[in-house]
């Protein structure tokens, strides 16, 4: 409404008041949904985000579009992750960081807390939103930079802040609650990419990708025949393809493993770098979070609520 009213004055050439600038939405881009949200959470009816990724977009391999450019460059504030996670955009950003505010979010959480890539010594390992705690570092840095642009809503944001990082708290013990009722042999999460480290430190689980930390490079199939030992000698029977990586090297996985006469079957989708649907749950940090944690307890053996931590999830996961 204030947003419709603001460009009727404009068009009709009206000088106005400065409470009415205050109080158009600040326009926002983000790179990953779940960095969008973040914003959303914080900056309410203050912002107007536009992420740059949807459903199933891979960041490590996105490289910006025409329409992302105007977006970006039309921005009062512009989001991307860093920690060379969209390793495609990085020149834009850094380009672009001369004309607009541009803030990689999560370079901002102290590096003692991340773990080393395990394919660049000077690199760390970009997917922190799969810890709930690491990923509340980030809600604080995108507060800080919605009040770096718009100091008069400070207090509005903190308090948005807290409510969402209290909802993290809340998610993060029920991760723990659920998780720890899988059998503790059946603790070992094999999926398509590295995305789940910090998943597997916060939650107690052993995590084995197909493919290294990027997607950009092939998987070998020396890396798929060894993962085949593995789940045959320690009798594991479930793996997890990713909504945002291609099933193939799981085929082959299952394959090979079906081969040495041991079944493993799939225990269910995770959203590994990019959320679900916009305007669903699974479309949000939250429930993106929520769904992974009920697929993995579930496939893993455990007895947990299908529809999750607060009965939002879709049903028959
Ligand atoms: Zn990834």
């Amino acid at each position: 409404m204030i947003r419709r009213s603001f460009l009727f004055a404009l068009a009709l050439g009206a000088a106005l008041p400065l409470a009415a600038w205050a109080e158009a939405p600040l326009k926002v881009v983000a790179t990953t949904g779940m960095i969008a949200d973040a914003v959303q959470q914080v900056g309410g009816d203050q912002v107007e985000v536009k992420g740059l990724m949807g459903p199933g977009v891979d960041p490590h391999g996105y490289r910006q579009t025409r329409s992302d450019i105007v977006a970006a460059t039309r921005a009062d504030l512009v989001l991307w992750h860093g920690l060379y996670l969209e390793a495609q955009m990085e020149d834009f950003f850094h380009d672009l960081g001369r004309k607009r505010k541009v803030v990689a979010v999560a370079d901002a959480i102290d590096k003692s807390k991340l773990r080393a890539h395990a394919d660049y010594a000077d690199k760390y390992d970009p997917h922190v939103w799969m810890s709930p705690v690491l990923w509340k570092d980030v809600v604080v840095e995108v507060q800080k930079a919605l009040t770096d642009v718009r100091p008069d809503s400070a207090a509005y944001f903190a308090a948005n802040a807290q409510r969402f990082l209290a909802e993290i708290d809340q998610l993060d013990a029920y991760g723990k609650k659920v998780l720890a009722q899988v059998p503790e042999d059946n603790r070992v999460l094999v999926t398509a990419h590295d995305a789940f480290a910090y998943f597997g430190e916060e939650f107690g689980f052993e995590v084995l990708g197909i493919q290294g930390i990027s997607t950009q490079s092939e998987a070998g199939l020396n890396r798929i025949g060894e993962l085949v030992n593995t789940l045959v000698a320690r009798n594991l029977t479930a793996v997890f393809v990713e909504s945002s990586v291609s099933d193939r090297s799981m085929r082959a996985l299952i394959e090979g493993a079906s081969a040495k006469g041991h079944t493993v079957s799939v225990g269910g989708e995770l959203y590994s770098d990019a959320m679900g649907e916009p305007g669903t749950y699974e479309g949000t940090y939250i429930g993106m979070l929520d769904h992974n944690i009920t697929v993995i307890a579930r496939g893993l053996g455990a007895d947990v609520p299908e529809r999750g931590m607060s009965g939002k999830l879709s049903a028959g996961l």
